[in-house]
């Protein structure tokens, strides 16, 4: 058998305490000490006017819709200040995909924040990337290269979904497709930034589609080394524009696609848990299928939420849930290089 045709049929088949055996055990043989990270961290949406319309998507709002907002340098200055006191030491900063922003703006912005309030600026997908580069008609290998320039600091794996084009095409026919949005992370790395990668389930997509995901991130990651870390989650159908319908994963199925990942993605270090989609419970059983990060402490989360999902801890609960898993918890920097933490210093 292929190895594609051998990896989908553990996939499919392989009991479920079997895949996660596996898993546990790749996790072991790449994090033998034990720790389980977690960073803290504030996700912050900056404007959630979009022109996608992505059929999964409750956050966004149209142009002209009342409801659209976008946040000023200072309202966001002052939410980096909040994640500055509550130890925070990134920010996660992501919008909508709005036509009425220019170019300026945002090398303006990070330039604000490096010189007003220093922190590890990880943002801006490559969804947000393609559709800059296209709405002024620029080189997306440019657009990288600027905001570089001004100050970002890495690239989060947003807007990747499901990398293959059928899907896309189904639920998010106008963002960046499925091999635009792997050139665009390529090309992040060549330029020296350091990136995460998603995946985003339960969308319409065939296990054989989920494994073909994986296998382009594993192929990308085989070329430039700069994917730090992978997390999956599945659809939150609640609120969504087309996709209400679709059924909600179940623990089950989350936690042997998780493990599934750990062991396909063996050149990609780090998994992280999804506890916000998927709750404590779940997210502290997922450190036992491969998982060996906590993701985050998040201080805002406007997307998850808005689709009626929200999960909040303090680090106290964080680092009590990591314990009571079976793990030592330490803080870390978007790098995973690990920082005290006041329990772990
Ligand atoms: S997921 Fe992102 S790109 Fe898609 S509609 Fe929502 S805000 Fe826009």
């Amino acid at each position: 058998m292929s190895e594609f045709a051998n990896l989908l049929d553990l996939y499919k088949h392989a009991p479920l305490l079997e895949l996660g055996a596996l898993a546990d055990a790749k996790r072991r043989e790449l994090h033998p000490d034990g720790i389980v990270t977690y960073i803290v961290d504030r996700n912050i949406n900056y404007t959630n006017v979009c022109v996608a319309d992505c059929g999964f998507c409750a956050f966004y709002r149209r142009p002209k819709d009342g409801e659209g907002y976008t946040l000023s340098y200072e309202q966001i200055g002052v939410k980096i200040e909040e994640t500055k006191e509550l130890g925070g030491v990134q920010i996660l900063i992501q919008g909508g995909h709005n036509p009425y922003i220019p170019f300026e703006w945002y090398l303006e912005l990070i330039k604000y924040i490096k010189r007003h309030h220093p922190i590890h600026i990880h943002g801006f997908s490559p969804s947000e990337v393609d559709f800059w580069a296209t709405l002024y008609r620029m080189d997306a290998r440019d657009v990288i290269r600027e905001l570089v320039k001004a100050g970002l600091d890495s690239i989060p794996g947003g807007g990747g979904e499901i990398l293959v084009q059928r899907v896309r095409d189904l639920v998010a026919p106008k963002k960046a497709g499925a091999n635009r949005w792997l050139e665009i992370m390529e090309m992040a790395h060549l330029e020296g930034l350091r990136t995460s990668s998603t995946m985003m389930f339960g969308i319409g997509e065939t296990p054989e589609e989920r494994l073909e995901h994986l296998l382009r991130l594993r192929d990308v990651q085989s070329r430039t080394g700069g994917f730090t870390a992978f997390i999956c989650w599945p659809l939150q159908p609640e609120n969504t524009p087309t996709l209400s319908h679709m059924p909600k994963t179940d623990a089950v199925e989350y936690l042997r696609t998780t493990a599934f990942a750990r062991l396909v993605l063996d050149n990609i270090p780090n998994i992280q848990a999804s506890w916000v989609t998927m709750g404590m419970k779940v997210g502290q059983i997922a450190l036992s299928y491969g998982c060996n990060d906590f993701g985050s402490l998040m201080i805002e989360e406007n997307v998850v939420s808005a689709a009626n999902t929200t999960y909040s801890t303090t680090t106290d609960e964080m680092e009590r849930l990591i314990r009571n898993a079976g793990f030592t918890p330490r803080r870390r920097r978007q790098n995973y290089q690990l920082i005290a933490s006041p329990t772990a210093a």
